[in-house]
């Protein structure tokens, strides 16, 4: 018998399957949008996407399905109650939104998208700000529509974590603000400490960089039958359907750090997507429960797996070959190149500690623009001066701050929190692994040490796809409650290592 059997939930998963189809064609149009399509598209896709929104959400709140997804069951399973569970949130979030709002949205969002592409390519801000004022406007809207209790940016952070709200978040941030800071304080004292490594400097050709990266996923067990990797401006994972998952890297004329970690983090998302249940396939259930969890396993591939030394020995060899000026430097010096800290101006490229700072830069930003007390050039200079408090640096152009990231063109505000959150929770994930299977890097000096990890994930986090709420997985793998203190331990431990 499936796990699907209850024969009102059956009619309500038929039902969604006109919604999990429209919604797995916007993001195929939404990938397009960041990949192949010709730049003059952009008012007319928006456009476009803004009336499939408006159509899910007729969908969504059809009186039939509404009615047939409020209404109680008894006896259901856990995956037939996390159906509902995940309906009833959805159409609470639709409800408050007037279809006219979520036109003008998505249209908006879509032009500022290409227009900020543009901006940032040619370091113009004031191209993009009023782009900028615009969707602090609209998501200044959103909030009241959706409602809040303590401050209007709780009610876009929950849509990104469920049960977050702004102070939690605050709380989080300002538990571990110190204990960061204190550390990068005495690494920045070590003999080891520096500002320039001379692997950054090294140009490599690109096509020798993507010959690299295929090697790289082909170890990561890549099933080129269901994923596939581009270029974009920002690299990014989107699943189309269970067995289309897209990302995407980027290439530069060196430091070919960037173009390998990229690949790496992003094959993290796509693998938590591609684990889903098959049975789930276009149902609510299929995919990642939220962005924090989606995250600690982007994360997790990024860095304790993509950084640790015994993962690197099984591409060194390769990566010699195909990028010869490595023949000047030692494997250690491979190895310190994926592993140095030091404050710098992007954050998807940050280290492991300082990347932190960039993402509570980005909240105490946003929490501002909901509050209506910045615009864009203040948040600029804001920008400019955090990065002074917090990381000591400044940026020398608006390509390399505010106009780095792509998310507030698309009105994902609330979004960027997650990200400290998911990587607090890959090093929860690490310690239950090596619970289980003995420490990462004896694992990973194993012919299939790879395999057993992504099996493990597969088991105890990727298949259950939406079926338990962020809160509840993480008890469910690690028996505990979120605990800040896991990642904090694990970079003191690494770091005072490699820099004592
Ligand atoms: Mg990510």
């Amino acid at each position: 018998m499936g796990k699907f059997s209850h024969p009102k939930i059956l009619e309500i998963l038929e039902r969604y399957k006109d919604i999990a189809s429209l919604e797995s064609l916007k993001s195929l149009a939404e990938w397009d949008l960041e990949t192949y399509m010709p730049e003059n598209a952009a008012e007319e896709r928006g456009k476009i996407l803004g009336r499939i929104d408006v159509l899910t959400q007729k969908l969504f709140l059809d009186p039939q399905f509404k009615k047939l997804v409020q209404e109680e069951y008894p006896d259901l399973n856990i995956y037939e109650k996390a159906v509902l569970r995940i309906l009833r949130r959805e159409i609470k979030i639709l409800e408050k939104l007037p279809p006219e709002f979520i036109e003008e949205f998505k249209k908006t969002t879509t032009e500022a998208s290409v227009v900020w592409r543009k901006a940032k390519q040619e370091n113009n801000f004031d191209s993009f700000a009023p782009y900028l004022q615009k969707i602090i406007d609209l998501v200044r809207k959103e909030a009241d529509y959706l409602g809040f209790e303590d401050h209007p940016y709780s009610a876009l952070i929950d849509l990104y974590e469920e049960g977050w709200t702004v102070s939690d978040f605050e709380n989080f941030f300002e538990s571990i603000k110190n204990e960061l800071k204190e550390l990068l304080n005495k690494i920045k004292s070590s003999s080891k400490y520096t500002q320039k490594i001379p692997l950054e400097e090294e140009k490599y050709e690109k096509e020798k960089m993507q010959q690299l990266n295929e090697y790289v996923l082909k170890l990561l067990n890549f099933d080129e039958k269901r994923l596939r990797i581009d270029i974009s401006a920002h690299p990014f994972e989107t699943a189309i359907s269970l067995n289309d998952v897209r990302i995407t890297t980027w290439y530069h004329p060196q430091d070919f750090r960037r173009s390998l970690s990229a690949v790496i983090h992003e094959f993290g998302h796509a693998l938590y997507e591609l684990n889903s249940d098959p049975e789930f396939s276009l149902t609510p259930l299929q995919g990642g429960v939220s962005y924090g969890v989606h995250e600690s396993q982007s994360r997790f591939w990024e860095n304790i797996i993509g950084r640790n030394p015994a993962f690197l020995n099984k591409i060194y060899p390769r990566a010699k070959e195909l990028l010869p000026f490595l023949e000047k430097y030692s494997f250690d010096d491979f190895v310190f190149y994926f592993n140095f800290i030091r404050p710098d101006f992007i954050r998807v490229e940050a280290d492991e500690l300082t990347y932190h700072f960039h993402i509570i830069l980005r909240f105490e930003i946003e929490k501002k623009f909901l509050e209506g007390n910045l615009n864009p050039h203040q948040a600029r200079d804001l920008w400019q001066a955090k990065m002074k408090e917090y990381l000591e640096i400044e940026p020398p152009n608006d390509t390399l701050g505010i106009l780095q990231d792509i998310h507030w063109s698309l009105g994902y505000l609330g979004y960027f929190p997650t990200y400290s959150l998911g990587t607090f929770l890959s090093a929860i994930w690490k310690e239950a692994i090596e619970k289980d299977l003995g420490k990462i890097e004896d694992v990973l000096k194993e012919a299939d040490g790879i395999l057993k990890i992504q099996n493990w994930l597969k088991e105890k986090i990727h298949q259950h796809g939406k079926t338990y709420q962020p809160k509840e997985l993480i008890k469910l793998v690690s028996g505990k409650e979120f605990n800040p203190n896991v990642f904090i331990d694990y970079l003191k431990t690494k770091y005072e290592r490699i820099y004592f």
